[in-house]
């Protein structure tokens, strides 16, 4: 059997994180190595390996992770905007390969991103 990703294991409560938000669907944790004052994950509790292994039937289950993405930014007091990045693949900087969406702000972010 292919090894646990580290999400799949925080999933699991098998490791610690900072969790702030769960349900059946999705769990929202901080990232551990924050590129911003506000910098959170949120990942589907289902195994998808990156955005390019979206399935149509996994539309639902986007627009919900979209949801409770705006949810926490309003939670975080990100009211002068934020960023949501997902990296995909090895060009994109795809470093864990459990689909995820970075929640970032607090601060003034730049563009283009490197
Ligand atoms: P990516 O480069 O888009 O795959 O993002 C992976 C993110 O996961 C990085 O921002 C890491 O800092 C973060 N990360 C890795 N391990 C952990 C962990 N155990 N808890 C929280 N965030 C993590």
């Amino acid at each position: 059997m292919a090894e646990k990703t580290i999400f799949k294991r925080i999933i699991d409560k098998e490791i610690p994180a900072e969790i702030l938000y769960e349900d059946e669907q999705c769990l929202a944790f901080r990232d551990v190595a924050p590129q911003a004052p506000s910098h959170i994950l949120v990942i589907p509790k289902k195994e998808i390996a990156s955005l390019d292994a979206l399935s149509d039937t996994d539309s639902p289950l986007v627009g919900h992770l979209w949801q409770v993405i705006r949810q926490l930014a309003q939670k975080e007091g990100l009211v002068d905007g934020y960023r949501v990045v997902v990296n995909c693949g090895a060009d994109g900087g795809q470093t864990v390969d459990h689909l995820h969406f970075h929640l970032l702000g607090g601060r003034s972010l730049t563009w283009p991103p490197g």
